[in-house]
């Protein structure tokens, strides 16, 4: 068993109303505290008001985005400084999606998680490889590539991030990488965190795509896999609370 403490950080995605969020985090507080640490990504426009909901609790936020810059003109952009003002915990940075439909670059994720640690917000740095890479045998080459980048950029200070594997192929298709599947890259991102950093058996890499209440204990349960981030599973309580169950 790892001293790791484990993970859970539901992603919300663009999904949820203040209603919605309001029955989906009640339910939450309902079933805590929770052996795991438990935090929700939420879209921008309801960090303010999750952060006043969930204050005093031990469930964290964060935001599903920043700016890799301190502030100016990028309209539509939200800034790491912004985020802290409110409490912010965690922000995730290269999440497939944000690569696939924003042309976000292995560079502009490192950046963003440097901002966000120089503001004391962890960055849940997201790597991946897509079906096709997986097929061509690039699964290894592609992940070592997105997390080098980020060690490259952060130095020491690596330590400090928390690190999510999500298979592409994996995302919302409800095709769940086997434990051993996962395993095996979370072995290979540990080493490769080793050799950059003295604090590597102490950082939480969480396995995302597809984790559901009856595959979590499963993967939460191999050695490298310290949690989870996860989707679909994130919105609705009774799932994401037996999700956050199973991981302790
Ligand atoms: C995600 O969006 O990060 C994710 C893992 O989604 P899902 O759990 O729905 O596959």
């Amino acid at each position: 068993m790892s001293a790791r403490k484990k993970l859970v950080a539901g992603n919300w995605k663009m999904h949820g109303s203040r209603a919605a969020n309001a029955e989906l985090l009640g339910g939450i507080l309902q079933a805590g505290p929770f052996g795991a640490d438990v935090a929700v990504c939420v879209p921008a426009p309801y960090l303010g008001e999750v952060g006043i909901t969930l204050a005093g609790s031990a469930v964290a936020w964060g935001a599903q985005d920043c700016s890799a810059h301190e502030q100016g003109a990028y309209t539509g952009d939200v800034s790491v400084s912004m985020l802290s003002e409110f409490g912010c915990r965690y922000v995730i940075v290269g999440h497939s999606e944000r690569r696939a439909y924003h042309g976000e670059t292995d560079q502009q994720v490192a950046d963003k998680a440097k901002i966000a640690l120089g503001k004391g917000i962890t960055p849940i740095v997201c790597v991946g490889e897509t079906l096709a890479q997986r097929e061509a045998g690039q699964t290894e080459e592609v992940v070592k590539r997105q997390l080098s980048v980020v060690i490259h950029t952060l130095g020491q200070c690596i330590g400090e991030i928390v690190v999510a594997y999500e298979p592409v192929w994996a995302i919302g298709t409800g095709k769940t990488a086997s434990p051993e599947q996962a395993q095996e890259v979370h072995a290979l991102l540990r080493a490769q965190l080793r050799a950059a950093s003295q604090r590597a058996d102490g950082m939480r890499l969480l396995y995302g795509g597809s984790v559901k209440p009856d595959n979590a204990a499963t993967l939460f349960g191999q050695p490298d896999i310290d949690g989870g981030l996860i989707g679909g599973a994130a919105l609705k309580a009774a799932d994401f609370v037996a999700v956050c169950r199973a991981a302790g």
